[in-house]
Formats: C-alpha cells, sequence, structure tokens
C-alpha cells in the first residue's frame, strides 16, 4: 500500500523491526521515540513535507526507535529500492562515510539504551573513502606548495624523423609514497573540481616550458599536447583562459593542441562546441585513446578533430596479432580520410616503428622515440 492512513495514536513502527520502508509525512505529525537509560525520550517530532524512517532504510538495520502518530496522518511508502538506488548512484565516499556515521550513530544510542553496541571500528570501504579523502587534501597541499611537476614526452615527425612537439604528463612525488601515478591522482583529480586548478597549472608549466625549449634553440618549434579533462572542459571559460596562458606564454597558438579521451567525447554537443571554440582561438584537438572506450563512429565523423592518438594497446600487439594490425591500419586510413593526423602511441621497438613508417603513420610516441623528461633533463641534452 503506497498510501497510508494512520488515527490518532497508532504506531507506524516499533523499535526493533526489520524497515520494509521510509514514510513521506504527507499531513499530520509524528513523534519518534526510543527508551535510554530506562527512560522514555522524544528524539523527535516529523510534520508535512518529512522523512521518517529513512534510516534504517540507508543502512538496512532494525529500528532503533518507535514512530507514533500525533494525530490523524497521511503517508507515502517509499520503496525501499528507490533510496538503494540513489544511495548506490551517489558517490562510493561519501556513501561510505555515511554508512559510517550511521553506525556509530545506532552505536552510541544501544550503549544509551543500554544494550550491547556493535563494535565500531572502520568499515573496508570507510577506510578507503577516508584514505581517498586524505589522499584529495594531500594533492591539494601538493599543488599549492609546488610539488607536482611536469614531465614531457617526445612525438617522432616519422617521415621527417625528428622531434615535433611533446606531450605534457603530470607528476607527483609524494612525499611519504613516493611517485604516485598521474592515472591515480589525476582520476580522484577528476572525481571532484579539483581537476580545475591541476589542469591550470599544466597548462601553464607546459607552455612556459615549450617557452624555454624554443628559447634554447629547439627548432623548428615544437606544439606542445596536453591533457584536458571532461569535467575540466566543462568548466565555464575554460578555452578562454587557456588561450590567456599560451599568449602570455609568448607561444604561437598553434603551437598548443589539446588531448580528451574517448570517454569525453562521449558528451557530443559539448565536445563539438569545445572543438569549435578551440579551432576559433587557433588551438588544435586530439582525440586521446582511440580504440580504448565505445568510440562513437557516427560522432567521430561530425567532430573535427585534428589528430587522433591510436592506444597503446594496439601497438604493443600490433606485430604479433594481424587483428591489432589491421586496427593500426584502418586508423591511419580514417585519419588520412576524416583531414586528421595520426599518433600511435606505445611505440616501444625499431620494428614497430618501422611498421608505421610502412604504413605512413605521421607521428610516434613511446619510450622508443623518448621517455618523458623534466624541462631539466630536455634542456641538459641538445636534440636532434
Ligand atoms: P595518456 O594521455 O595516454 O599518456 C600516455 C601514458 O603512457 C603516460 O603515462 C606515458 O608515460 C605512458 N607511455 C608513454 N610511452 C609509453 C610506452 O612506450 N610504453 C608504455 N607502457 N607506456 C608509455 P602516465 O604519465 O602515467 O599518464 C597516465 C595517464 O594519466 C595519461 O594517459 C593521461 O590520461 C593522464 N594524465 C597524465 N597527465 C595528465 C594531465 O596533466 N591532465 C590530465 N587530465 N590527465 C593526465
Ligand atoms: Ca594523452
Ligand atoms: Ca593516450
Amino acid at each position: 500500500k503506497l498510501r497510508i492512513q494512520l488515527a490518532r495514536g497508532e504506531v507506524l513502527f516499533r523499535e526493533g523491526e526489520d524497515p520494509g520502508t521510509a514514510f513521506l509525512i504527507e499531513s499530520g505529525e509524528i513523534e519518534v521515540r526510543t527508551r535510554q537509560r530506562g527512560r522514555d525520550v522524544l528524539l523527535s517530532v516529523l510534520g508535512p513535507g518529512e522523512l521518517v524512517g529513512e534510516m534504517a532504510v540507508i543502512d538496512e538495520s532494525p529500528r532503533t526507535a518507535t514512530a507514533r502518530a500525533l494525530d490523524d496522518c497521511v503517508l507515502f511508502a517509499i520503496d525501499r529500492h528507490q533510496i538503494a538506488e540513489r544511495l548506490a548512484a551517489t558517490d562510493p565516499i561519501i556513501r561510505s562515510l555515511l554508512e559510517g556515521q550511521l553506525k556509530r550513530y545506532r552505536g552510541a544510542l544501544a550503549a544509551l539504551q543500554g544494550k550491547q553496541a556493535a563494535p565500531d571500528a572502520l568499515s573496508p570501504s570507510e577506510r578507503l573513502g577516508i584514505s581517498r579523502i586524505r589522499l584529495e587534501a594531500q594533492l591539494r597541499e601538493a599543488l599549492a606548495e609546488g610539488q607536482l611537476e611536469l614531465s614531457l614526452q617526445p612525438l617522432l615527425d616519422v617521415p621527417l624523423g625528428r622531434i615535433a612537439g611533446y606531450e605534457a604528463l603530470v607528476r607527483w612525488d609524494h612525499p611519504e609514497r613516493g611517485p604516485i601515478s598521474a592515472a591515480e591522482f589525476v582520476a580522484l583529480a577528476e572525481e571532484t573540481s579539483l581537476i580545475v586548478p591541476v589542469g591550470e597549472y599544466v597548462i601553464d608549466t607546459a607552455c612556459l616550458a615549450i617557452a624555454r625549449l624554443v628559447a634554447a634553440g629547439a627548432d623548428p618549434s615544437p606544439f606542445v599536447a596536453v591533457n584536458v579533462s571532461a569535467r575540466q572542459m566543462a568548466h565555464p571559460g575554460v578555452i578562454e583562459r587557456i588561450v590567456a596562458r599560451v599568449d602570455a606564454a609568448g607561444l604561437p597558438r598553434g603551437s598548443l593542441k589539446l588531448e580528451i579521451t574517448e570517454s569525453g567525447v562521449l558528451d557530443y554537443g559539448l565536445a563539438a562546441g569545445l572543438i569549435e571554440l578551440c579551432h576559433r582561438h587557433g588551438i588544435r584537438v586530439a582525440l586521446d585513446d582511440f580504440g580504448t572506450g565505445y568510440a562513437n563512429l557516427c560522432h567521430l565523423h561530425r567532430l573535427p578533430f585534428d589528430t587522433i592518438k591510436v592506444d597503446q594497446s594496439f601497438s604493443h600487439d600490433m606485430l604479433d596479432s594481424p587483428r591489432a594490425m589491421a586496427i593500426v591500419e584502418s586508423a591511419v586510413r580514417l585519419g588520412r580520410a576524416l583531414g586528421a593526423e595520426i599518433v600511435v602511441e606505445g611505440i616501444e621497438t625499431p620494428e614497430q616503428l618501422q611498421a608505421l613508417r610502412r604504413l605512413g603513420c605521421r607521428y610516434a610516441q613511446g619510450y622508443l622515440v623518448g621517455r618523458p623528461q623534466t624541462l631539466a633533463q630536455l634542456l641538459a641534452h641538445p636534440w636532434d
């Protein structure tokens, strides 16, 4: 029954019962009482528009209080699956913190009632949630104190046989844990808007690094490719701020490429608008990790990417697996047909590079061409 009518004094649920549903009060008032140290204690009086009994539904524990109608009431039963689904959809860290809070609240209540309280150790998921919140706070501190660094990985112009540009990869050397992989902390930063200042740091540092390389005689001027996350791109005014930083570093606009990953492109409308805006400002855009997500080819033909970067999983297998080779080959052809330049990532052996040459691929990136290096390391070695 969805709509429930209670007469004054009637009990909605009793302490100790298993929770079936929560309730939304339409009219009338409900009081919630429990016994503490042998005394009857009023916990709350709830009225129209308020929820009652949702707590036990959230953590699937027996009711810890009794709810009774103070006058004639009408309530809506809120299905427990409706709440469970919403709970499952929330940020997992928040969910485990909430669960932990409820557990401790129940523990404290049980103690007041003179009952045996469940041990209130942190659960593994709570521990994980807290460690991620700690890491996030440390990342914020690292950013503020200049502990993040940038590595630059060269891209080879395959037909010309020279370095054409660099991809900027952010690095974090954690004071206690040592180096943390970019994949791990970028993913963490992307869960909140922390990715926005991290991204601005990367753009800034990357532009200044390339300006330094040019000043040190890099010829021709290399391009710099910077990874941007979908969340960062969704931030209003982000392109304008990026353009201002390129200008401030004294770089030609065309020397910056933004790399967005396939998953970031799933929002077609957003991606189309951003590419258009970038092009209007003279900035190029690359589709990163091509082949790993669910590349939507219907979208690809309408999104005018300047570059498509084929994921390293294909180049790793290319020489052993005819299917992987066929994918790299068709990506090169696709790029040609769409007027986009192709980069194949993860090139580690001369044989793989030779295969790219044969396929007519424009750029190669990978440990064979060069490992990511700091600006200081790059400046210490003259390039050819
Ligand atoms: P990505 O954009 O696909 O970057 C290439 C990754 O492959 C880098 O890992 C690079 O070090 C690694 N790599 C390059 N050549 C080779 C190779 O020959 N073999 C192998 N096995 N690996 C190679 P890294 O630096 O750990 O970055 C991981 C991911 O983190 C990046 O993948 C990118 O998605 C993200 N990321 C890195 N820096 C940033 C950043 O500044 N902003 C954002 N939003 N994401 C970033
Ligand atoms: Ca990338
Ligand atoms: Ca990639």
